[in-house]
């Protein structure tokens, strides 16, 4: 990717005012873990409404996305309120979330978001017809102050103070497809358009049947996901050499949406997944004192970004190549 994309500023150009969608959109399909079909409409929402889940079957049931209701997180990530379930948030989120919606209604009928082509780009075409509509209250930021590191065996994630909200996520699975893939970038929506958004969910072939065992991805096909044998990819092409580390990015940024308020700060992820990053967004959002909430953005950029664990000067740490 070109070093102009990864520099490039997030939130100054998203300005210091909420927002919120302008046009309704929907979408429908099956949802991959569930296999049920499930219809899903985006809908504008006033100021401090947040990100709000509403399950239209079940008397209008609203589940904000914020990290209290992170339910079980394996291989994807569901939130749960009062017994009620939904599944699978992370792609819309992270479109919602790099798109700088701070406000919109997102109505379901089923149990799971639909899996749509595995990736975010149908979801970032919805937001694109949607349009962008700025609100009269100011925009609050969450600025992390201290660093947070969580390790769980080999892998890791932390966050960091920065002046803006950066991602760093670095994959490693022993496939010749895969190996060592890392993305680097400053999340705006254009960043998130062109590096991230068309990046598909994958799974190796020989996990199907153990996932199918466990009640998982009952609504997997080769229309939604990629699938990896033992030395090639059984659906291809990809869409990037890197496709794999940069569909984890994406699921980083769509956890991240958790914490519920636009992020001023650095994550790096090392091998980590959803377990992970909910982890992350809740042990944050639970110790106020690694952060503030903050309208003014721009104010004491000149704090040092604080060094992590992850600042390994490795070959594979270089960019991913586009
Ligand atoms: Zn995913």
């Amino acid at each position: 990717m070109a070093k102009q994309e990864r520099l490039q500023a997030c939130y100054p150009e998203m300005g210091m005012f909420q927002t919120t969608i302008i046009r309704e959109a929907a979408t429908e399909g099956i949802g991959l873990h569930t296999g049920v079909y499930g219809h899903l409409r985006l809908r504008p929402a006033p100021a401090d409404t947040g990100v709000v889940f509403r399950r239209v079957d079940l008397d209008n049931f609203a589940i904000q996305a914020q990290g209290q209701n992170v339910a079980r997180v394996s291989y994807a990530t569901s939130l749960m309120k009062q017994g009620v379930l939904l599944s699978t948030t992370e792609h819309l989120l992270a479109a919602i979330y790099s798109c700088g919606i701070d406000n919109v209604y997102i109505d379901i009928d089923s149990i799971e978001i639909p899996i749509l082509d595995g990736s975010a780009e149908p979801f970032m075409q919805m937001l694109e017809s949607c349009g962008t509509r700025r609100l009269r209250r100011k925009r609050r930021y969450l600025k992390v102050l201290k660093a947070l590191e969580i390790t769980e065996g080999g892998r890791r994630v932390g966050i960091y103070p920065a002046a803006e909200f950066r991602v760093r996520c670095y994959v490693d699975f022993s496939h010749a497809l895969v190996g060592q893939q890392e993305v680097e970038m400053v999340v705006s929506p254009e960043t998130f358009r062109h590096l991230l958004s068309r990046a598909r969910t994958f799974c190796f072939e020989r996990d199907i049947a153990p996932l199918r065992g466990m009640g998982l991805i009952r609504g997997g096909s080769l229309e939604n996901a990629i699938v990896l044998t033992d030395d090639g990819v059984m659906n291809g092409p990809l869409r990037f050499p890197d496709e794999f580390g940069r569909h984890k990015a994406l699921d980083l940024i769509g956890d991240l949406a958790l914490v519920g308020l636009p992020l001023l700060a650095r994550v790096e992820a090392y091998k980590a997944g959803h377990s992970l990053h909910t982890q992350l967004v809740s042990r944050l959002l639970a110790d106020p004192s690694l952060w503030t909430i903050t309208t003014r953005p721009e104010e004491d950029l000149s704090q040092p970004d604080t060094p992590s664990a992850l600042a390994d000067p490795s070959p594979y740490l270089a960019p991913a190549a586009d």
